[in-house]
């Protein structure tokens, strides 16, 4: 029989897990492995909720592996680096995103995507190469690859600035790859969530017209007032989905329930492009016409590769751009992810981890 996850590795750790598909999170001992010669050890300070974990802690996409210790917007302070790191210190913050580990030797490795390499390691739910499971971000401590962990700017808040460690490299990497970040242009935002708030403030520090695409009328005052969208567009109603055809360079969707794709498309200009970061558990119908008929694109786009997460943390400590969250204990998270299901949070939960996670 295998070692228990408390024995496995010398670091004890405590977190919370979900045992089972009904996603309930409660306290759960586990361990990490030593601080290597490339490894940081950071004690976690706040971790933000992100939809997938969610997704995974319900078993909703299907290959989750119990028990789940979800969190991947991770924010912390540095414990132990190992003899080969030399970019941290003891006492420095740090962020850990999606991913903790690649084969670092592959073509993705080698242009700085190791989000696309095909042994990445994700945060949590995944095997690592020497076949250790991992474990994400409610709990105490993680310990990572030095080139998975990211210089926290000072100016960011460690609470509203976790969420950009997946929400913002998420709508960041694809406005950078497609090409929408020329000032003036157009674009789309479907979904007013914890991607899409965050969508509308990048795109609007690149310069862009942004119009949020939403079915809730309700968020029209907060997106343009608040987050500063330069329109609404109600997707249900018809006069004003008539009246943006053919008006975008880009949409970025975030949606992850599958909806139609053809009114969207309607909606772009010619080449525009659509671009897909939400997660459906299902796939999508796609009619060929409207593609063909205005040079469309649709395409898709996840996370990023660690130096444009770095890059993106720095852009949006440069403009001031952070998540609008809601920073809960670790013991309230179940109810939180009740209500995330809900979609009723604006418009990020955030754990305060280091002030609420006790044995
Ligand atoms: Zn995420
Ligand atoms: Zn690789």
């Amino acid at each position: 029989m295998g070692k228990s996850p408390e024995e496995e590795h010398p670091q004890k750790t405590f977190g919370w897990a979900a045992r089972d598909k009904s996603g309930t999170l409660a306290p759960f001992h586990f361990s990490r492995r030593e601080n290597g010669d490339d490894d940081v050890t950071v004690k976690i300070l706040y971790c933000g909720v992100c939809h997938s974990d969610l997704h995974s802690a319900r078993n909703e996409w299907g290959y989750t592996f119990y028990p789940l210790v979800p969190g991947h917007e991770i924010v912390g302070v540095v414990t132990k680096t190992g003899n080969n790191v030399k970019r941290f210190k003891v006492g420095d913050r740090v962020g850990v995103g999606v991913i903790v580990d690649s084969c670092k030797s592959c073509e993705c490795c080698d242009q700085d995507v190791e989000n696309y390499c095909p042994q990445v390691t994700f945060t949590y739910n995944s095997l690592s190469r020497d076949g250790t499971k991992s474990y994400g971000g409610y709990s105490n401590m993680i310990v990572t690859h030095q080139r998975f962990v990211l210089c926290f700017p000072d100016s960011l808040p460690a609470d509203a600035g976790a969420p950009l460690l997946c929400a913002g490299i998420t709508v960041y990497s694809p406005m950078k790859y497609y090409g929408l970040t020329e000032p003036g242009k157009h674009l789309g935002v479907v979904g007013l969530g914890g991607l899409g708030h965050i969508a509308v403030k990048i795109a609007k520090a690149f310069g862009l017209k942004v119009s949020v695409i939403s079915s809730s009328p309700g968020k029209e005052s907060e997106a343009i007032n608040r987050l500063g969208a330069d329109s609404f567009i109600v997707s249900k109603d018809p006069e004003k989905m008539k009246a943006a055809i053919g008006t975008m360079d880009f949409i970025i969707d975030t949606v992850s329930a599958v909806h139609a794709l053809p009114p969207l498309l309607s909606l772009l200009k010619v080449n525009g492009k659509l671009i897909m970061v939400g997660l459906p558990d299902k796939p999508f119908e796609l009619s060929i016409f409207p593609l063909t008929l205005g040079r469309k694109l649709v395409g898709g786009s996840n996370i990023g590769g660690m130096k444009e997460t770095q890059e993106m943390l720095d852009f949006c400590a440069k403009h001031n751009i952070t998540a609008d969250v809601e920073v809960i204990r670790m013991d309230q998270i179940n109810t939180a992810m009740d209500r995330l299901a809900k979609s009723d949070v604006k418009y990020r939960f955030v754990i305060d981890v280091a002030n609420s996670l006790t044995e």
